[in-house]
């Protein structure tokens, strides 16, 4: 049985990357040691990281006055290192869209000296929406105004980057990170945890202004960016295995036609998995038209019996990870970068048999 993992994350991988990875895991070019193995400041190492922010570089088109950081503590660690960096004494915007703002926004309010101020919410709704942000709804003295790019458990992405003036947008693209073509010059930070879209978990990928680095005084030195950036991201010993893999998951990215190919590729898969919701008499989308992730594409039968039967059917047939997050139940099928177009295909053939069978 063929299986079609639909985990948000962490999630698939591209087979080609995971041969690669296997082809090299006892010795790696020659070293007689796995990737795992190598010093960290070891010259094959530095090949290795060096090639990996290179092609990130390549990938995203990332301006020269961008520091790239390969840190870890995941997305949710930025959450607390964003405001500790660049608001002490000071206001920080935040949109609320979904679990992963509010815990970001819960973030900046522990800090005892920033002010958090939620300019735009959709919670009232659900969060089944994204509400329209206007450059008059952003104060000017703010530090920066916090948005996440894609809602991973909502199913929502922000159709455009709002216009914010010289505050600089800080983005969580933990979910959409190389899976939209954004303009990295329209973000003071990006940040992302890499176990969607990158490779494995426990890598944290930084795209950072370099004018917003050594904003606050940090006292802690691994939260500090500054400090991070004047080291390489080799301050203390990084998630090395898995740098290894973005690497090759950025190799492989270029091979499909960079952000534009796989841009491509994406929309065609949610594209007919949105197209089979529509024609359907029995599922439907939360979700806002204008509002839609191509990334996470949440659907209901509107009965939760029928979800939970729909559910325990499609692990039978070998389709893994698409029940809902809980905290919003139905299905969600997460189609990231390296999801085959074959398994929506397969998905949607057995959504329609299953609308016959029980419609
Ligand atoms: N933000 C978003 C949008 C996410 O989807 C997730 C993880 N699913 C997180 C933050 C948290 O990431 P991490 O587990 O890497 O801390």
């Amino acid at each position: 049985m063929t299986i079609y993992n639909f985990s948000a994350g962490p999630a698939v991988l591209p087979k080609p990357v995971l041969e690669k990875a296997q082809s090299e895991f006892l010795d790696y070019q020659g070293s007689g040691m796995s990737v795992m193995e190598l010093s960290h400041r070891s010259s094959l190492f530095e090949a290795i990281i060096q090639d990996a922010e290179r092609l990130l570089r390549e990938l995203m088109q990332i301006p020269d006055n961008y520091k790239v950081l390969f840190l870890q503590g995941g997305a949710s660690l930025q959450f607390s290192m964003v405001p500790l960096n660049l608001a002490q004494g000071k206001k920080a915007l935040y949109v609320n869209t979904g679990m992963w703002s509010k815990k970001a926004i819960a973030a900046a309010k522990a800090l005892d000296n920033v002010e958090v101020e939620v300019i735009a919410s959709s919670a009232e709704d659900n969060f089944t929406y994204i509400p329209e942000i206007t450059e008059a709804m952003i104060d000017q003295d703010a530090a920066y105004l916090h948005i996440t790019t894609n809602n991973t458990i909502m199913g929502t992405t922000f159709a455009a980057i709002p216009k914010a003036g010289k505050v600089p947008i800080v983005a969580d693209m933990s979910s959409n990170i190389l899976a939209n073509d954004y303009h990295v010059a329209d973000f003071g930070i990006i940040y992302a945890g890499a176990q969607k879209n990158i490779g494995p978990a426990g890598l944290t990928v930084v795209i950072i202004r370099e004018d917003l680095l050594g904003l606050c005084p940090v006292a802690e030195p691994m939260l500090d960016y500054q400090l991070q950036a004047d080291n390489n991201s080799l301050y203390n010993t990084p998630p090395t295995f898995a740098i290894y893999m973005a690497k090759l998951v950025f190799e492989w990215l270029q091979d499909q036609g960079g952000v534009p190919g796989i841009l491509k590729a994406d929309r065609e898969k949610a594209g007919l998995l949105y197209a089979a919701i529509e024609k359907s008499a029995l599922f439907s989308s939360p979700v806002a038209i204008d509002s839609r992730s191509i990334t996470n594409i949440p659907f209901i039968t509107g009965s939760p019996e029928l979800d939970k039967k729909f559910n325990t059917e499609a692990l039978a047939a070998g389709f893994q990870n698409l029940k809902g997050h809980r905290s919003v139940g139905g299905m969600r099928a997460s189609l990231y970068n390296a999801f085959p177009k074959q398994g929506v295909l397969d998905l949607i053939a057995f959504m329609e048999a299953f609308e016959k069978e029980n419609g």
